[in-house]
């Protein structure tokens, strides 16, 4: 089994772990409803995206 040749230093270990940190989820109003939504995502709400039904809400 291929083994590390040398212990990573806290350093390096840290500069690695700088990228790890999770942002908040972003949200975005809907145009169409107002309800909020995912960006780059089909609205819950009303099933529109960029502007058009994309997927019927009707029961
Ligand atoms: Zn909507």
């Amino acid at each position: 089994m291929a083994v590390p040749k040398r212990k990573t230093t806290p350093s390096k270990r840290g500069m690695r772990r700088s990228h790890d940190a999770i942002k908040p989820m972003s949200f975005q109003e809907c145009p169409n409803c107002g309800e909020l939504k995912l960006p780059h995502n089909l609205c819950r709400g009303c099933g529109h995206y960029n502007g058009r039904e994309i997927v019927s809400t009707e029961a």
